[in-house]
């Protein structure tokens, strides 16, 4: 479908994404990193890649100033410099789901695999996006360190870690309904014949491909766009599930418009989450996984907290809808 788009309309297209950018706000957690590296707190490339990697995995299903607060939290424990007494990690501000109590214990327990992959990070120092990313969802396991937060992650990685030398050629975005959803209203894919089962399935391929012809080598640009019109009117999108608001959406002049009667997510995206990979597609993360992967086992300690919490009907699916597209 993308073929329909002219090359003059991907220009345009390319404007938009570059003029959203430009007019965004730093991330918070970015703000904070430089400053703190201005002052030298940080005592080496280690503990720097772990504060990455720890708002990161804090900055999700929640605010990016509450992520960045509970940073603060735990760098002011102690916890960069290995800190091996849990008791010293104060509670936590929670994120969607989770109490403060939970979502504490999560930290602790993910901290050590944190550790992990900061030094193994640090000790090659060469890297490719998708080596990175292999590293962190399947080499190195940390609870709650998912696909978005992991390319958030090697985003700040990238950005904020000149001394690391990271070829970000390789780099996707996150699929999750939102961005499947405004693609599929701007044109680039068609939720009747490109499904989207997770990498390498053909709406991930040929969203992937789009983005990687639009800004090669900063990808990344194109995701906060993407996502942020797909958002609810109180979070300040456009592009509902149904009859979008399109007064005021940033891709109003170039949109065509399709498929706003119904939420192309709801066709288009696999209603399970395993990945339906085609075995000859090329993909980023490709390492052979298991037949029951840490995603999944992680999707049913969910479902069975749901459960235990007697979660069920119209808040049960908009739980495992939000979960999903936090790990898609
Ligand atoms: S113009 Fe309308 S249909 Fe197109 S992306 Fe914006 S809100 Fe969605």
């Amino acid at each position: 479908m993308e073929s329909a788009r002219s090359s003059d309309w991907f220009e345009q297209f390319r404007s938009i994404i570059l003029a959203y950018n430009e007019k965004r706000q730093p991330d918070p957690f970015m703000k904070w990193f430089q400053q703190k590296e201005t002052q030298g707190f940080f005592g080496g490339d280690t503990e720097k890649v772990l504060a990455i990697l720890i708002d990161a995995r804090f900055d999700q299903m929640t605010t990016a100033e509450k992520a960045l607060a509970n940073t603060k939290l735990v760098v002011q424990a102690g916890c960069l410099k290995g800190i091996t007494d849990p008791n010293v990690v104060p509670l936590l501000i929670p994120r969607q789901y989770f109490s403060a109590e939970e979502w504490t214990k999560s930290f602790i327990t993910a901290l050590p695999s944190l550790r992990s992959i900061s030094n193994r990070i640090v000790a090659q120092k060469t890297w490719r996006a998708d080596e990175l990313c292999s590293l962190m969802l399947h080499k190195i396991r940390a609870p709650y360190l998912g696909v978005k937060t992991t390319r958030l992650a090697i985003r700040w990685l990238y950005e904020l870690m000149p001394t690391l030398n990271i070829n970000m050629d390789s780099y996707e975005i996150p699929i999750d309904r939102l961005v499947y959803r405004v693609s599929c209203r701007l044109g680039l894919i068609d939720p009747n014949y490109d499904k989207y089962a997770g990498q390498g399935s053909d709406a991930d391929v040929k969203i992937q491909s789009v983005v990687r012809g639009l800004l090669p080598g900063r990808q990344w640009v194109v995701d906060e766009p993407l996502w942020s019109t797909g958002r609810k009117p109180m979070s300040g999108g456009h592009c509902y599930p149904k009859s979008p608001s399109c007064g005021g959406c940033i891709f109003g002049k170039i949109c065509p418009r399709r498929f706003v009667d119904f939420d192309p997510a709801e066709v288009g995206m696999q209603a399970g989450l395993t990945a339906v990979r085609k075995e000859a597609a090329p993909v980023s993360c490709g390492e052979k996984r298991a037949t029951v992967t840490p995603l999944q086992t992680e999707f049913a300690m969910y479902v069975e907290q749901l459960k235990q919490q007697g979660i069920s009907g119209e808040e049960y699916r908009e739980k495992i809808a939000q979960w999903r597209r936090e790990h898609s």
